[in-house]
């Protein structure tokens, strides 16, 4: 079975990541979205909350699994028996750190492929950093996301404006 592995920190899904999950789902017969375990203060949702937004999110799609892991990438590639690592492009803002980050897996995992697919017109200005953003400033986000996603996106900032 041809495995790939789209891994990410997802805090939160976008539409941006499920159109390239789910044009990735077409190339391969197995998708897993690999949800990074590390903590870091500046995420909004935890790896939990992350796992289950992206596991709603792509609940349609009957190859895409998500699951959460931790150390590095192409070893829980090598683990899972996935040799193909999927990322998505956007103009402009990916391609040098994606450039870094695939020699240097090669350097790891000499037998791990990356295959990048180009973001969609319509998501290219969609990342999670900006959309949190605009959520908190109170911005309509609902077209961005999952629906899921905009839910759990909302209780979170109400929860955190309480606590300000
Ligand atoms: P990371 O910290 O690994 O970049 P992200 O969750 O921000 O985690 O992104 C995961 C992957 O999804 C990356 O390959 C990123 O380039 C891609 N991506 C993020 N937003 C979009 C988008 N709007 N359209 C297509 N790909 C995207």
């Amino acid at each position: 079975m041809t495995i790939a592995v789209y891994p990410g920190a997802f805090d939160p899904f976008t539409n941006g990541h499920l159109d390239i999950a789910a044009r990735a789902a077409g190339l391969f017969e197995k998708v897993i979205i690999a949800v990074y375990d590390r903590p870091d203060k500046n995420l909004l949702f935890t790896t939990d909350e992350r796992v289950n937004l992206a596991r709603q999110s792509v609940a349609g799609i009957p190859n895409i699994e998500v699951q959460s892991y931790s150390g590095l990438t192409v070893n829980f590639a090598r683990r899972i028996g996935a040799k193909t690592l999927v990322r998505g492009l956007r103009i402009g803002a990916d391609f040098e750190g994606e450039f870094e980050m695939a020699l240097m897996n090669k350097k790891l995992a000499p037998d791990c492929e990356l295959v990048c697919l180009m973001a969609s017109l319509e998501y290219q200005f969609i990342s999670s950093s900006l959309l949190k953003e605009v959520a908190w400033l109170g911005g309509r986000i609902d077209e961005l996301v999952p629906e899921p996603v905009a839910i759990a996106l909302k209780e979170r900032l109400l929860a955190s404006r309480k606590t300000v």
